[in-house]
């Protein structure tokens, strides 16, 4: 079985985000900023007592349906490869890559689930490019957020990319 098979687990946006992965929690700090992968940037003078029985709270998440078999095109087309740093996670498993959608799904991007809107990434990058962090070129040139250069985009014939998607993840980067 390959974990790939089964697509990254899916995100989910809540109602107070942008949209973004995860965004929607990074202001709040302690559990559920370190839940989100986002530093807080809180100063403390030790570390937080955390919680020995953590509990379970239900909350209202909006999920997006995606078409598993868009994503699994993407990344079968690169061989699990990222398209940025070339890179291929080989898990026990069998490889593991994720389908980033380059105008993001959901309100209020409302990107398309298709794959002139997909590239195939690994996690770090996938991550990088849904932040903001990294921005693509009209000519498949990935720079930072700084500006600095960071690598060709690597592409193949049979995959369009719609550089429309590519100017509208620029710009709602304000970049
Ligand atoms: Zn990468």
């Amino acid at each position: 079985m390959r974990l790939t098979d089964a697509e990254a687990a899916p995100y989910s946006i809540d109602r107070t985000s942008n949209g973004t992965l995860g965004s929607g929690s990074a202001a709040t700090g302690g559990a559920t900023g370190a839940r989100s992968g986002v530093d807080p940037g809180r100063k403390s003078n030790g570390p937080p007592a955390g919680t020995l029985n953590p509990g379970h709270s239900a909350g209202v998440t909006v999920r997006v349906i995606r078409d598993t078999a868009v994503s699994n095109w993407v990344k079968n087309l690169y061989h699990y490869a990222c398209q940025v740093c070339d890179y291929v996670l080989d898990l026990p498993v069998g490889k593991y890559a994720e389908g980033a959608h380059i105008r993001a799904l959901g309100t209020p991007h409302d990107g398309p689930d298709t794959v002139d809107n997909m590239l195939c990434l690994c996690p770090t990058h996938h991550l990088l490019l849904d932040k903001g962090a990294i921005f693509i070129s009209d000519t498949f040139d990935v720079h930072d957020h700084h500006g600095n250069y960071v690598s060709v985009l690597t592409r193949k014939p049979q995959h369009l990319i719609d550089l429309a998607h590519i100017q509208y993840h620029r710009a709602a980067s304000g970049l």
